[in-house]
């Protein structure tokens, strides 16, 4: 399996996606979101600085990025191919990336940009509930991906709650931060010939836009 790179706004349904193909086709759905997550999780001084960033909808710097990536990487889980959702976030990470690739001795793969407008993906993004367990995401802006029982996780019956970044504020921040910093990156993904588009539309069930990555993976 090819590795694939996806590149999102905030609200698109990367997430989902990505975890969609991870089943499909068995290999791990790696989230840089997940991954820093994670490292706020385990209470370091490293988490806490995270913490402090993520909250307030900046980026975390490039150079703790491609260190958290480069430890993922070279796990042997990611040997058969892997789903990189969250990273790259901007130019100067994919030329960071490009040389872990070489190090690694990994290939780029393909990368599938899901394109989506600013007001659907805010209420997407005010919409989605995640439960704080098992990082299962659910929205309830979505029939298809709401909980079974209301606010109750499908997998482990935990309680769900709002992401502490998903809130209006924040969500103007991290989509025009993303706005600034990705246009420059689809392009040069662009010109490497290897970015498929595809665009999330109210009309599109996460099912049709899985289909049409589906269709592109063949
Ligand atoms: P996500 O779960 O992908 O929405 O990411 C949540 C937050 O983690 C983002 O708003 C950023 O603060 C941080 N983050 C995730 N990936 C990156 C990255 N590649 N570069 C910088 N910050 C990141």
């Amino acid at each position: 399996m090819k590795n694939i790179i996806f590149i999102a706004a905030p609200g698109a349904g990367k997430g989902t996606q990505a975890k969609l193909i991870s089943e499909e086709y068995n290999i791990p759905h790696i989230s840089t979101g997940d991954l820093l997550r994670d490292e706020i999780a385990t209470g370091s001084k490293l988490g806490e600085k995270i913490k402090t960033i993520i909250k307030t909808g900046d980026f975390v710097d490039d150079e703790t990025m491609i260190k958290i990536l480069r430890k993922k990487l070279s796990s042997k889980e990611c040997k058969k191919g892997y789903i990189l959702d969250g990273y790259p976030r901007n130019t100067k990470q994919a030329v960071m990336y490009d040389e872990l690739m070489k190090d690694l001795e990994i290939d780029l793969g393909i990368v599938i940009f899901l394109d989506i407008d600013k007001s659907l993906a805010l209420k997407r993004t005010l919409n989605r509930i995640i439960c704080p367990k098992c990082g299962a995401s659910y929205n309830l802006a979505i029939s298809a991906l709401k909980p079974k029982k209301e606010n109750i996780c499908d997998y482990c019956n935990h309680e769900l709650v709002l992401r502490e970044d998903d809130n209006e504020e924040v969500f103007n921040k991290r989509f025009d931060n993303y706005i600034s910093k990705t246009k420059d990156l689809i392009d040069y993904y662009k010109n490497l010939n290897v970015l498929k588009t595809i665009q999330v539309s109210e009309d599109k069930s996460s099912n049709d836009i899985f289909m049409e990555i589906k269709e592109y993976l063949k």
